[in-house]
């Protein structure tokens, strides 16, 4: 059957002030039934725009979206809404998507009630059921959010969210804005009712920690586009792309016998402008094992033996990547 999520060459570009922002360009990604991709990048690179494009939250100016193999791309906002109960978006931060005049139990039956799935007491019924699978008690229900901690308003959003059984969530840093002392328990609870219940997940953050808890598969994104994409232990293991080392290079590392290379690697210089990307590779401002031809001709995005993906011109055909810890003597 189709992936609940497909994306081909997905592209948003828009008009802000000093010309186009290509937010996202040319970024193509699936989300297979019950597999929970992870996609990461620093703040800038485009994660969310792809998140917001594939619910149609944003239109794409290019590309296609399929969901549940069904092309939504340039669907009209009505002929979405039937289709709206499959894919659902949780929000880094709850408390902007959450009616602060509607009750929690309200917030959470919406999406019953607009999809003609329960009313009444079928729906009371199911909102306790959903508190309780959230870690909430019933009681919450005639609560309004602003009665509630932002641990419990992620876990309200995300009850809302599983209400109608959706194939698909998107959740796009849904713990960065709670208290570190939240944060593991909400992503346990996520990881807790993919486990159960099998939803395909996209995983939009920053925090590598937690992509590589909950994640199958890693998309890691710069400026607009996909550099690497491999299986969560493959890519920890073993990261290819030069951009990819650096990240992984920053983060804590839980096992260190999994990681190549520890030694960290600070990159020079600011995330370049979307306006404006840079010729030939996108990261040749800021690699440390840029040479000439970066600079020029645009590495492609390249599938090597056993499925990852790399855009990196001195990554070889198989698989060999240099070290960017370790840049040659200029
Ligand atoms: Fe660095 Fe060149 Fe590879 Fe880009 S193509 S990541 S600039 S080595
Ligand atoms: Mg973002």
């Amino acid at each position: 059957s189709a992936p609940v999520l497909e994306l081909v060459d997905l592209e948003r570009h828009f008009a802000g002030s000093g010309g186009t922002v290509r937010a996202a360009d040319g970024v193509t990604l699936t989300v297979g039934r019950g597999e929970v991709v992870g996609l990461v990048g620093e703040s800038g690179s485009g994660k969310s725009t792809v998140g917001r494009c594939a619910v149609r939250l944003d239109d794409p100016t290019g590309g296609t979206v399929r969901i549940n193999g069904t092309d939504v791309t340039t669907m009209s906002r009505r002929a979405l809404r039937p289709l709206r109960k499959d894919f659902h978006l949780v929000f880094q931060d709850p408390s902007s998507s959450l009616d602060p005049r509607m009750t929690v139990g309200q917030i959470i039956a919406e999406p019953l009630k607009l999809h003609g799935i329960a009313k009444g007491e079928a729906a009371r019924a199911r909102v306790a059921e959903l508190l309780d699978q959230v870690g909430l008690r019933p009681e919450h229900a005639d609560r309004h959010p602003h009665e509630l901690s932002g641990g419990q308003r992620q876990r309200i959003s995300i009850a809302r969210a599983l209400s109608v059984e959706p194939e698909l969530l998107i959740a796009d840093e849904p713990t960065s804005a709670l208290d570190v002392s939240v944060q593991a328990s909400v992503l346990n609870l996520l990881a807790d009712l993919q486990r159960d219940r099998g939803f395909g997940c996209l995983f939009i953050t920053h925090d590598l920690a937690a992509v590589e808890y909950l994640a199958d598969r890693i998309a890691v994104m710069y400026l607009g586009q996909i550099v690497e994409q491999a299986p969560t232990r493959e890519l920890f293991a073993d990261p290819k792309h030069p951009y990819t080392q650096a990240l992984l290079s920053a983060a804590p590392v839980p096992d260190p016998t999994t990681q190549r290379s520890r030694e960290r690697i600070v990159l020079s210089g600011e995330l370049p402008s979307p306006l404006a990307p840079p010729a030939g590779c996108r990261f040749h401002t800021r690699c440390p094992l840029a040479v000439d031809r970066c600079r020029t001709e645009v590495p492609a995005l390249r599938t090597l033996e056993g499925g990852r993906e790399v855009s990196c011109h001195l990554v070889a055909e198989d698989g060999t990547a240099p070290d960017a810890a370790e840049p040659p003597a200029a």
